[in-house]
């Protein structure tokens, strides 16, 4: 059972409620975890953008769909022995934390395929074990980036602690928005925040993309 109808109507109902138009915000389905079955049943309900985790059970699916017109995200932490494999098979990194890793998938990305879509993670919640720049260093990576010609810079994702309380979860979702407006530049279009349990504050707070999971797919198997 794919719940993608109720979660687009939330989206929608979140937009109206905080005066956005419905379709600045886009849907990331966070398929980790999830047979290929579900992924084709979400894509005949017209889902295109798929994310993914963990790279030994993404590569298998994105080879085994490559004949689907699918956009995959990767929303996995990334390691520097990892990055060959991003560069060769996603569309997108919406968790780059590193000029290295910037450097290594600038280096590897493909010349036959597009520039891979970047957004950099931002450690907003400041946390010690989450990955992701601190906001204090992320003019220096952007600048990095935009002069790397086989990555696309689009945008910023964020990844806040975690807290069920609606006005809290605002918080770091607003910080996010400003330095998302303060550091635009050209190309810059996504500003992913929002999983199932807190995207209408991400939405509330000018999220343009949301990475849904457990709210399309139920409860994860693993
Ligand atoms: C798993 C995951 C999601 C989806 O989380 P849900 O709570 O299942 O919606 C979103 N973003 C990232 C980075 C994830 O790892």
């Amino acid at each position: 059972m794919i719940n993608l109808s109720l979660v687009k109507k939330h989206i929608i109902d979140a937009a109206t409620q905080f005066n956005r138009s419905p379709d600045t915000i886009h849907l990331l389905a966070v398929s980790k975890t999830r047979p290929i079955i579900d992924i084709v049943t979400a894509f005949k309900q017209g889902q295109t953008r798929f994310g993914e985790s963990y790279l030994q059970e993404a590569i298998p699916k994105i080879h085994a769909l490559r004949d689907y017109p699918l956009e995959w995200h990767y929303i996995g932490a990334l390691q520097s022995n990892k990055t060959r494999l991003v560069a060769e098979h996603f569309d997108w990194i919406q968790s780059l934390g590193t000029l290295k890793h910037a450097q290594r998938l600038n280096d590897q990305r493909p010349q036959h395929l597009a520039p891979l879509n970047v957004c950099i993670q931002v450690n907003i919640s400041a946390e010690t074990q989450k990955s992701g720049v601190l906001l204090s260093d992320l003019p220096e990576l952007i600048a990095a980036i935009k002069e790397m010609p086989r990555l696309q810079l689009r945008g910023l994702m964020a990844l806040p602690a975690h807290t069920l309380d609606f006005n809290q979860q605002r918080v770091p979702f607003r910080a996010m928005y400003h330095a998302y407006q303060q550091l635009k530049t050209v190309n810059f279009d996504t500003l992913s925040m929002g999983m199932t349990n807190d995207m209408v504050a991400a939405i509330a707070e000018g999220a343009t993309l949301v990475r849904i999971g457990t709210g399309i797919f139920g409860a994860r198997i693993k």
